[in-house]
């Protein structure tokens, strides 16, 4: 089977073919570490960290990096804000977004290289462009020279009139043309800042993506991917400085870029105050809901956010560990079946998630179905192995169903001894006893179900407590 991708340079699926099947590369923008991410900002991770589990399969060498980048003009305005110094703005949020993101379950990167670690590489970038007559020094900055490169634009198709409006904002004196970005920019005493052959100053942020890629994945790379925010200005600089920086050799040669999440409708974003912080959603929902939700659309369609969506994600989620809950005594774990290739052929075909989770409804209703012991082994390894490679049911069912949600702490000792009272007093046929602990734990907000398999109980969700 061969993997397609959507190519935002070509505006079409095709069939990807890495340059090197014995090192496939692959690039995606990194945060900027000034502040938590919010839920939006974590799509680009989960679905391209899924690309990297996909490459992971059909190759045997992949580096997949995702940079940091800790030098940026809001860090400096977060880190006086709070009257703190920038590393430690910088360090904390790092950890912060490495922590979260792996409790997402993105995909760890091979390499996660951090722009202040790469200063060398950025000013020798900088002056090899400067050499060959596509950028210019003026008044301590280093400016890329837009009309050096004809073919600038061709990423987002805009045409050099829309992106000289769009500039227009940053028009200074030291500019040939408004259009042109700077790599470089002078540092005052109080800012950060490195000696360069231009005096002390800091690098651009667009720049800093170009040296980076070229320092640990080589000239030219086999997938360059975020989101679709940055295609202008952010991946049409990059193009054009490392396409200058190499001669006029190829930068990407696909380009992934996933939409945008929304909220009410509008791109969440910090500038709009919109956000929902992922640090503090991990802690009111389980991180596989979450997933599950950043996964639910296509990664190419904007995804719009709600508490509604939310909570059929919890329902979603509940059934297929409620099948796996009912087949606890079989015997099967995640790899003792091959994924199915309807789950396999869905997210080869440009990541077709929503397709993937159909058929792992499917999965999940055939092993609800199952009769025979051996049926339910198979349905349940099939079921097990397909929601792996999409990063779900990591959990055992019991786990999950016990996962304290919206803050409420509970204690499953006490919930497992007033279980076993009531069952108790079922059993001599107090059933006023019986109802009074059913009352005392739907207080304690947990629910509790009678089966012939006896009584279960999980906590109740926001709904079921309202109710
Ligand atoms: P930033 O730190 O702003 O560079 O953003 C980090 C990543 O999050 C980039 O790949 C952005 O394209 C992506 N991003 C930002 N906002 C959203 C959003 N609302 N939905 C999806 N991706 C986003
Ligand atoms: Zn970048």
């Amino acid at each position: 089977m061969t993997l397609r991708l959507h190519n935002s340079l070509t505006r079409r699926t095709e069939d990807f073919v890495p340059r090197d099947p014995a090192r496939v590369t692959m690039y995606v923008c990194g945060p900027t570490v000034y502040n938590y991410v919010h839920i939006g900002n974590a799509r680009p991770y989960v679905v391209f960290g899924l690309l990297s589990r996909l490459l992971r399969r059909l190759y045997p060498n992949v580096v997949y990096a995702r940079n940091i980048t800790d030098v940026d003009d809001k860090i400096n305005a977060a880190a006086k804000a709070a009257g703190v110094p920038i590393d430690q703005i910088t360090t904390g949020f790092t950890t912060a977004y490495q922590e979260d993101m792996a409790r997402l379950g993105a995909d760890a990167p091979d390499v996660a290289p951090h722009a202040t670690a790469h200063i060398p590489q950025i000013i020798a970038m900088s002056q090899r462009l400067i050499e060959s007559g596509h950028a210019y020094a003026a008044e301590g900055h280093v400016l890329f020279d837009v009309s050096s490169y004809p073919a600038y634009g061709a990423l987002s198709g805009r045409s050099t009139d829309d992106m000289i409006a769009g500039a227009r904002v940053e028009v200074a004196p030291y500019k040939k043309n408004p259009a042109d970005f700077v790599l470089w920019k002078p540092s005052t005493p109080d800012l950060p800042g490195w000696d360069s052959p231009w005096g002390r100053g800091r690098p651009g942020w667009h720049i800093e993506c170009s040296a980076m890629a070229e320092a640990h994945l080589g000239e030219t790379i086999d997938i360059h991917a975020g989101g679709n925010d940055l295609m202008f200005p952010h991946h049409e600089n990059e193009i054009a400085q490392s396409t200058c920086a190499h001669g006029g050799r190829l930068f990407a040669k696909y380009w992934l870029h996933n939409g945008m999440l929304t909220f009410n409708g509008k791109k969440m974003s910090k500038s709009l105050g919109n956000v929902m912080v992922l640090h503090e959603l991990l802690q009111k929902h389980p991180p596989e809901v979450l997933r599950y939700l950043l996964l639910k659309a296509h990664y190419r369609q904007p995804l719009d956010w709600s508490d509604s969506t939310l909570k059929q994600a919890r329902t979603t989620l509940d059934g297929w560990y409620g099948v796996l809950r009912d087949l606890a005594d079989i015997e099967a774990v995640a790899g003792g079946a091959p994924v199915p290739a309807e789950i396999d052929a869905a997210l080869l075909d440009d990541l077709n998630t929503p397709e993937a989770f159909a058929a792992l409804s499917r999965l999940a209703d055939a092993a609800r179905a199952a009769a025979t012991p051996e049926a339910k082994r198979a349905a349940k390894a099939a079921l097990l192995s397909a929601a792996d490679l999409l990063g779900l049911l990591q959990q055992t069912p019991d786990a999950w169903f016990k996962h304290s949600v919206s803050g409420v702490d509970i204690d499953g000792a006490e919930v497992e001894r007033l279980v076993e009272e009531r069952a108790a007093a079922k059993k001599v046929k107090d059933f006023a006893a019986a109802d009074r602990i059913r009352m005392r734990l739907q207080d304690m907000g947990v629910a509790i179900e009678d089966t012939p398999q006896g009584t279960r109980w999980k906590i109740q969700n926001d709904d079921e407590r309202a109710a």
